[in-house]
């Protein structure tokens, strides 16, 4: 796990954008839920979720595993 993630559930409005995005498969929800992190260790702190959020409701955090 290079990083791990946490998602705002108060500003998370279920657009969906994070799952579709993650080349990992880490994030799974229902359009208009909350998204959930289903596999935390397959991420690769690619940050694409974070960088695509419209609402800042997801944060990458690396772990010390993260390559500098
Ligand atoms: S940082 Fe990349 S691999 Fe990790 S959950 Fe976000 S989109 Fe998926
Ligand atoms: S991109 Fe942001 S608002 Fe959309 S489902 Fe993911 S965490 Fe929620």
């Amino acid at each position: 796990m290079l990083a791990s993630i946490k998602v705002v559930n108060e500003k998370c409005i279920g657009c969906g954008i994070c799952w579709s995005v993650c080349p990992k498969a880490v994030l799974a929800g229902e359009l208009r839920g909350v998204a959930r992190v289903i596999n935390g260790n397959a991420c690769h702190a690619c940050f694409s979720c974070q960088n695509n959020c419209p609402t800042n409701a997801i944060y990458v955090s690396p772990t010390p595993n993260w390559p500098h």
